[in-house]
């Protein structure tokens, strides 16, 4: 019966004890505090315990209050910040606060599915700034610039928004520059930081930007849903407008967002993020010298170059065509790297696919390096 099977099971975690190299992944592991945050804080509405205002961010004890109004404002270099319930949300709530009826949303077209979709929810139109193509695939000022000229002509822009860096290529644009220019037009900036958020430092006022939007589960060693979103002073009272009727209760937060464990383990594991931010160097230069070992087995590293993030994209004809003749076909990379304790590259996929070796130990990174050196010279 199934359902005495779902209660059999337990869901054990196949992926235990792996090395994870899952760029959604391996920012989000738990240190050690959110894991025991966890367990203490795991059930439903925990939070609420000593909330006395109705207001999440209002909480004392534990020190919610301290974390967003002082803490994460800081860390952000914003005036203003809140905990949303994902990156998406935060962004959404931005989006549906500035919209206004045939308005646009200029982005990148490296940006996240969920970025386009929180503009249709809103009712927008999205105008795409196209990248620079194979292999590079950058978003380019100049390419900002053109498309916001362009869009203008066709109606309002409600807000430009940029991903930095995005999630496939790992690519970091000239973020300030193209702020610069945004304000040339008198548009916006929201500043899509779901992969630079807890993994490297960042500073929404050096960038020029408006607003900024980070992910608790990607990149803040928590365990989610949850998000963050800072912005400048100015823009409070547009996107965090409180209801008429609940007159404590911010509108676009639907009153409360995070409102248990994800929260607890996003602030467990805050200490340890603040601090593991300023190693970001090391991260970068860990992530050159993977780079540079994949492209000596033949494996060639798109995007930005040198790279500057720890995603990583890869184009590996060599694996490609060794799939189209083993039996188990493309999903050999997948069981090989599996059967050596890799997790992380989508099953099926052999040419392209997009790694990272976030937190890694370089014994880890040169295990990988192995690891895919053995599979190349295994089927050669
Ligand atoms: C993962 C990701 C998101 C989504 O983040 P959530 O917190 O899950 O909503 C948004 N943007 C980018 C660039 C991402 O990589």
């Amino acid at each position: 019966m199934a359902g005495n099977n779902f209660r059999k099971v337990q869901f054990p975690r196949e992926t235990k004890g792996f090395i994870n190299i899952d760029p959604l992944q391996t920012g989000g592991k738990l240190t050690e505090d959110a894991r025991k945050a966890l367990i203490e804080w795991g059930d439903g509405y925990s939070i609420c315990d000593f909330c006395t205002t109705g207001r999440l961010d209002e909480i004392k004890k534990p020190p919610v209050y301290d974390f967003v109004h002082e803490q994460l404002p800081k860390f952000l270099d914003c005036d203003i910040a809140r905990v949303t319930n994902g990156a998406r949300e935060a962004k959404f709530a931005v989006i549906h606060s500035l919209a206004r009826s045939g308005g646009w949303v200029v982005m990148d077209s490296n940006a996240h599915y969920s970025s386009y979709v929180a503009a249709e929810r809103a009712g927008l139109n999205v105008a795409l700034v196209p990248n620079t193509g194979y292999p590079d695939f950058k978003i380019t000022v100049e390419k900002f610039a053109e498309t916001l000229e362009e869009t203008r002509r066709k109606g309002d822009i409600v807000l430009a928004l940029i991903t930095y860096p995005d999630g496939n290529y790992g690519n970091i644009p000239d973020v300030r520059k193209i702020a610069e220019i945004c304000s040339d037009y008198d548009v916006p900036v929201l500043v899509n930081g779901a992969y630079a958020v807890g993994r490297m430092p960042v500073s929404l006022k050096d960038m020029k930007a408006d607003f900024i939007v980070g992910s608790g589960h990607k990149s803040m060693a928590a365990s989610g849903p949850i998000g963050v979103l800072g912005m400048r002073e100015e823009w409070g009272e547009i996107v965090l407008r409180k209801s008429k009727k609940y007159r404590n209760k911010e509108i676009e937060m639907l009153g409360c967002t995070a409102r248990g464990a994800t929260i607890v383990t996003l602030m467990a594991s805050f200490p340890h993020v603040r601090e593991r931010v300023k190693r970001w160097n090391d991260e970068v230069e860990k992530a050159r010298y993977f780079a540079g070992k994949m492209e000596e087995l033949g494996i060639k590293q798109l995007g930005d170059k040198p790279h500057n993030h720890d995603l990583m994209f890869f184009h590996a004809e060599n694996l490609y065509e060794i799939s189209k003749k083993v039996k188990k076909g493309r999903f050999f990379l997948y069981r090989e790297l599996k059967s050596r304790k890799i997790h992380g590259i989508k099953p099926g996929l052999t040419r392209y696919f997009k790694l990272s070796i976030y937190g890694l130990s370089y014994e880890e990174v040169d295990y990988v390096i192995n690891a895919f050196a053995e599979i190349l010279e295994k089927y050669s």
